[in-house]
């Protein structure tokens, strides 16, 4: 099987991407799931796909395990995450040997957040302190590995201000990396800004909008929480209307996405990487409505 092609080339194509990230399960029925998402979304020809790492080596092998499955069983071009937390150079040394001898030619280049059990002081080794000392890293040891990089346009919840989080991800950037996926968000005019914000701070990488089409209030409720995101009011009330009506919930946050992303498209974005949690129904839905 020939080495992938480095993503930044498929931007450079300069048509819109459809990217979709998945999370490595945890046991052999989540791994048949996962297989059959993967058939179904064969449909719509993802330009690639993403799988997350559990922060602090949690997930090692079985991102490795179904980055390998979705690339050699179903063809896709995969891009790992790489969380750098409770790792040393060597270890991380070891994953990006692996996965380039795989063929793989992208990595999602990130720093993790801090495990429970762990402290600042004891989770970062061998001055992998931030995303840029990934990167650095990664850059070094594989050159034509293809980097992308976390941006967050409400912020990284660490950071004192948007500036300061701004002159990071330039750092990112200048470190070699080659896009950029935005945390998930719901208000559009969040990531237009953030854009126009990156540009004026001399970013001039892609910038792929993070969209996650809402499955449940509670659990929205609960990421955003987490990651710092605003939940619009108007989504909000809508998911109220809906109550405990499932199939109401994923109908409106279907809607709610297909919108956001028609704006995103219309003024000029990427492409767009979905987080599905993965499920492909909601992939489907919307490949279906944006087909022109
Ligand atoms: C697209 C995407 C995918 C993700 N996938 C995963 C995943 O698979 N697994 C997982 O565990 N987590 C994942 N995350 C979450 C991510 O690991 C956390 O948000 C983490 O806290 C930040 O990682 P980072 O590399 O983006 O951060 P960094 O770029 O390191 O930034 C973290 C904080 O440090 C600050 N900072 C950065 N550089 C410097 C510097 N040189 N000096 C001072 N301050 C600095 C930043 O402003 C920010 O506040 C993902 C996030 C995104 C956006």
């Amino acid at each position: 099987m020939p080495a992938d092609r480095p993503i930044s080339e498929l931007f450079a194509q300069g048509r819109p991407l459809r990217s979709i990230e998945f999370f490595p399960p945890k046991d052999a029925a989540g791994v048949e799931a996962l297989r059959q998402t993967a058939t179904a979304l064969r449909r719509i020809s993802p330009d690639f796909v993403s799988v997350t790492y559990g922060a602090g080596g949690s997930t090692r092998e079985r991102t490795a395990q179904v980055s390998a499955m979705l690339r050699e069983d179903f063809g896709l071009t995969v891009m790992p995450h790489l969380t750098a937390v409770n790792h040393t150079r060597e270890e991380i040394a070891a994953i990006a040997d692996a996965h380039h001898q795989r063929g793989i030619r992208n990595i999602m280049a990130l720093r993790g957040d801090v495990p429970k059990e762990l402290t600042a002081t004891t989770a970062f080794k061998d001055g992998l302190r931030f995303g840029c000392d990934v990167v650095a890293l990664l850059k070094d040891l594989h050159p034509d590995i293809c980097l992308g990089v976390g941006g967050y346009p409400e912020k990284h919840p660490e950071a004192p201000t948007l500036d300061a989080d701004l002159a990071n991800l330039r750092r990112k950037v200048e470190a070699g990396g080659s896009f950029i996926t935005t945390q998930l968000f719901f208000d559009n005019t969040v990531y237009h800004r953030f854009v126009d914000r990156c540009r004026a701070a001399g970013i001039t990488v892609p910038i792929v909008p993070g969209i996650m089409p809402v499955l449940s209030l509670k659990q929205i409720k609960r990421i955003t929480g987490l990651c710092g995101a605003s939940l619009p009011a108007q989504l909000v009330k809508r998911l109220e209307v809906a109550g405990d009506e499932p199939e109401v919930i994923e109908t409106i946050g279907i809607d709610w996405a297909l919108t956001q992303i028609r704006d995103l498209l219309a003024r000029g974005a990427p492409g767009y990487h979905l987080y599905i949690l993965n499920r492909a129904k909601s992939a489907l839905i919307l490949a279906a409505g944006l087909a022109a």
